[in-house]
């Protein structure tokens, strides 16, 4: 019989939701608390903060990062900013609209509840970070600044330049600091998780290497929460951090933690295009520079071909000869569409032939506009960073003018083109931010909960802080409250000792195939089977062929890998090669759940459901329901599907409007 899964959403009115579960779930006396341990994977904006505040609570914290320190973690690259519903700018921002446009914006495929607690606590995490010395930009009287980020029609995102994660991360680590300090956090950074030890259907430890000197490492606890970040490098090229993995979520599922919703990836509007086969890493410039950049392409294909060989330069073409595509088609939100929108729109234009670069995939976006208007002294303060890092990498300035036409100064516009950004799927978890494993719980990017099928602009910050500080504390303790009569575990019961044979016997299997191939050059072309077949567009019959590639990509990484080195002390090669593993297997899993789901909603488009102007077409009678898939006891065998229907109490489930 198919399982059945309990989202644990508590009675009530939606509003009252959480109120209500704050009031009745179970707690942990102070005394308890100090007998109970939680293992805290990953040092994120998620981890850090969990960590930190289940440490600040009196839990004993064991944090895992592979990186050298955890201010290292990806959470440090993120730019633009974190979304929070204090209606500073008196424009009509409240926490109703900040969960009505999150839903909308995931286009009707997240969990009402779920949403609605984050917009509820979004306020509490710009006090607490501010009252940890998080330098928010600020109005010239002292106020907190905001700017407007895709999918909203109001100005909610709090920001630092272009470092918000990099400077929210500070102020979460020290915070971790802190509790380090006093002894309640024990830190282990380069050291990753390999698998999660269960024990008795609990998950009561994880096995873990240190990447320095190779050696398996047992840890138990009373729960484990993992905190490790998205898939997106499933994709090779991507705007995530070269470390990025899904070693721990796949490791999880394996165990029989379900995986939710994964085809809804994030292909981000904004990114720097591809320039040639060597790359292995892609820039994003940020979505805020969305809010005074204005993107377009030439009106006239003969113009695009200029272009493209290069005769050309796009300040030459004048005004009139622009089309400001995103301002044409959705006039209500112009060039601040949500990103799956603007990806879209990119691509429909590039296929058109209407891109402006020498491989014809890029769009312009451009400054002069907002330069005329506000002057390049408060643009560059708005932007400064990201135009430095823009020029760095392209040898173009887009504050530097370029030529004055009819009295109009134009200046270098930048090139962007979409890449894969952001995974919304992921481990699928309950309302109190549990797995399908009693006692594992999964927060931050890694889990699938808060942006159904298309994240907004500066929600992730919001949705890993949100469920670190203020979601987390809360929930696990309804599932502790129990523990503390039970006597530590011993790392020597037999369930640890199998898990780390078990590991230790896989890392053997891959150091001997000893093949031909590179880890790379494999990912490399895992990269390219995802792109072309799982990527942008995708159709039934792209899909199947994109699953054969997949599969017949797994024989070749398990018959003809070649690591060099041995798996004693630090190899680098081994521990790519392992997240490379897991990724092919969540690369099928992203296959399987986009050719099962036909329809196309937020960043998962099946050309086949496609409304006449191209948008995004869903089927609500078929697909109003969470995807999960369960994991059939060996990577050959197909997962199977059960749904986690949705209910909407609240909001009225409509085609998304962001025209008028
Ligand atoms: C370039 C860029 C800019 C962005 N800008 C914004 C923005 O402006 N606003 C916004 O809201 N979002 C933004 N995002 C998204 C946002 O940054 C991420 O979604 C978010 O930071 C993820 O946080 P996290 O804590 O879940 O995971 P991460 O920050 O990825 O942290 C994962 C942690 O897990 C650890 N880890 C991973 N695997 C293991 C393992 N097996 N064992 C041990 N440890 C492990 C890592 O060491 C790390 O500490 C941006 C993303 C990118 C790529």
């Amino acid at each position: 019989m198919a399982k059945v899964l309990d989202s644990k959403i508590p009675a009530g009115p939606v509003p009252e939701k959480w109120k209500e579960y704050k009031a009745h779930q179970r707690l942990v006396n102070p005394k308890n608390k100090l007998k109970l341990d939680v293992i805290v994977v990953g040092t994120g904006l998620a981890g850090a903060s969990a960590a930190a505040s289940l440490a600040e609570m009196g839990f004993n914290v064991y944090n895992f990062c592979i990186q050298d320190s955890p201010r290292r973690a990806h959470s440090i690259a993120a730019q633009g900013g974190i979304n929070a519903a204090k209606n500073y700018q008196n424009d009509g921002d409240s926490v109703y609209r900040l969960f009505y446009d999150t839903v909308k914006g995931g286009d009707y495929r997240a969990r009402e509840a779920n949403v609605y607690r984050l917009a509820e606590v979004s306020n509490n995490i710009i006090d607490q970070c501010v009252a940890q010395g998080v330098p928010f930009a600020r109005e010239y009287g002292g106020m907190l600044a905001n700017r407007s980020f895709g999918g909203a029609q109001v100005s909610r995102t709090f920001y630092a330049k272009g470092q918000t994660g990099q400077q929210l991360l500070l102020g979460a680590y020290s915070s971790l600091s802190k509790e380090v300090q006093r002894g309640k956090v024990k830190l282990f950074t380069r050291y990753e998780m390999e698998d999660v030890v269960i024990i008795d259907g609990r998950a009561r430890g994880i096995i873990a290497k240190n990447l320095v000197t190779g050696k398996l490492e047992r840890f138990s606890a009373n729960a484990v929460v993992i905190a490790t970040g998205g898939y997106g490098n499933a994709y090779f090229l991507s705007t995530n951090a070269m470390g990025c993995n899904c070693t721990a979520a796949i490791q999880c599922y394996r165990k029989g933690a379900m995986m939710a919703n994964p085809s809804y990836v994030q292909i981000h509007p904004t990114c720097i295009p591809v320039h040639g086969d060597k790359q292995s890493k892609l820039t994003l410039m940020s979505e805020s520079l969305r809010n005074d950049g204005r993107i377009w392409v030439p009106k006239k294909l003969e113009d695009a071909k200029a272009l493209q060989a290069g005769t050309k330069q796009g300040y030459e073409i004048p005004e009139e000869d622009r089309d400001y595509y995103l301002e044409r088609r959705y006039p209500a939100f112009g060039n601040l569409v949500p990103r799956d929108v603007a990806s879209r729109a990119a691509k429909e234009r590039c296929d058109k032939g209407f891109g402006v670069n020498n491989t014809g995939l890029a769009v312009f976006l451009d400054f002069s506009e907002s330069i005329q208007r506000l002057g390049i002294d408060e643009i560059r303060q708005r932007y400064g960073n990201l135009f430095d890092m823009y020029e760095e990498i392209t040898d173009v300035n887009p504050g530097e003018k370029a030529c004055t036409r009819n009295g109009v100064d134009y200046y270098y516009p930048m090139m962007i083109f979409p890449a894969i950004h952001y995974t919304m799927g992921g481990v699928w978890v309950d309302y109190e931010l549990q797995t399908t494993i009693p006692g594992l719980f999964a927060i931050g990017e890694c889990n699938f909960s808060d942006h159904g099928a298309n994240r907004l602009g500066a929600s992730a910050l919001m949705q890993g802080l949100a469920d670190g500080y203020f979601v987390l504390p809360y929930t696990i303790q309804n599932y502790l409250a129990d523990q503390a009569i039970w006597p530590r575990l011993s790392t020597d019961m037999p369930e640890f000792e199998a898990t780390e044979k078990a590991v230790e016997a896989e890392i053997d299997r891959l150091m001997n195939i000893k093949g031909k191939r590179s880890v790379d050059s494999i990912h490399k072309e895992l990269g390219h089977i995802m792109w072309e077949h799982v990527g942008m567009g995708r159709t039934k019959e792209g899909l199947e062929e994109g699953l054969k590639l997949l599969k017949a990509l797994r024989k070749e990484f398990d018959t003809n890998l070649f690591i060099p080195g041995s798996k004693e002390g630090l190899n680098v090669e081994l521990d790519k090669a392992i997240h490379l593993r897991d990724f092919i297997l969540m690369g099928e899993l992203v296959a399987y759940d986009a050719l099962h789901r036909e329809e196309s909603c937020g960043g998962h488009f099946r050309e086949e459901h496609q409304t006449e102007e191209g948008e995004a077409k869903r089927d609500d009678e078929n697909f109003f329901y969470v995807g999960c898939w369960d994991y059939q006891g060996s990577d050959d065998k197909a997962p199977e599907l059960i749904k986690e229907p949705l209910n909407y109490e609240i909001i009225k489930v409509q085609q998304r409007n962001y025209k008028n």
